[in-house]
């Protein structure tokens, strides 16, 4: 199986429009990063992990073609404001795409992209989405590939993050409950997002991210969801510990 990250950074990107930070003013292609999302393949499937603004380019600079599904972690818009560009996917296989996700998140689409669910089909050029409901407890198979959701917390607002296989995600989390991380025991690669040295009222710090990467003990780990406030990517990496790795933008894992 692969996970190859589509896009590792905060809500704004990085560059941030309008900064001159070194960062933002890095030349390092690895400075440069969409919105986060990351494609999971495995056994066939083909599952990506949010749909930020970003995910048509990150579907063409990818030579993404084919989708067996989109998982949702929540309902903010650098996850989910992509979703209009599955149009083009329905178009070429001619069906509609499973979009997995929770009750809330799926109430929240149904209010940004009400003319998806017009049920008069006063407009057919929309996007066809097949919403499958998540429960933080009840693992779900997409085509035979069993997917874990692990319930974590994003400020107050319950989030969900993924195991497929021996890949644990985890984006735009502060914290997770204790008895999510049995759910992550045993995985080889592990993301985890943070989007600056100090903690951040939805999002972990530096030290609370590693913390959580240490007491899951993967073979490797990667943060995403980074912002311009963290190091550019090389003097980042030069920090971290052994194992632990800035992902970045079109970073592919092989497990
Ligand atoms: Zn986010
Ligand atoms: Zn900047
Ligand atoms: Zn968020």
């Amino acid at each position: 199986m692969r996970i190859t990250f589509f896009g590792t950074g905060t809500s704004f990107g990085v560059p941030v429009i309008g900064c001159h930070c070194a960062v933002c003013k890095s030349t390092d292609p690895r400075d440069r990063r969409l919105r986060t999302s990351a494609l999971i393949e495995a056994e066939g499937q083909n599952i990506l992990i949010d749909a930020g603004p970003d995910f048509r380019s990150q579907m063409l600079r990818s030579g993404t073609e084919h989708l067996d599904a989109i998982l949702l972690t929540h309902h903010h818009k650098d996850h989910t404001g992509g979703l209009d560009d599955v149009r083009a996917l329905n178009f070429l296989e001619r069906c509609s795409l499973p979009i997995y996700c929770e009750e809330y998140v799926q109430k929240s689409l149904k209010m940004e992209y009400s003319y998806a669910f017009d049920a008069a089909k006063i407009y057919p050029g929309s996007p066809r989405f097949q919403l499958e409901t998540v429960c933080p407890d009840k693992p779900f198979e997409v085509n035979g590939v069993e997917v874990v959701p692990v319930r974590a917390y994003h400020g107050r607002l319950p989030i969900l993050g993924f195991r497929i296989g021996s890949i644990g995600y985890i984006t735009d989390a502060n914290r997770i409950p204790d008895e999510e991380f049995e759910k992550l025991h045993g995985v080889e690669v592990f993301v985890v997002n943070c989007v600056s040295h100090r903690p951040h009222p939805s999002h972990f710090g530096l030290n609370q991210a590693l913390e959580v990467i240490d007491r899951v003990g993967a073979k490797q780990s990667f943060i995403t969801h980074i912002s311009h406030a963290l190091p550019g990517y090389e003097e980042f990496a030069a920090v971290l510990p052994e194992g632990v790795y800035p992902a970045y933008d079109m970073l592919s894992v092989e497990i």
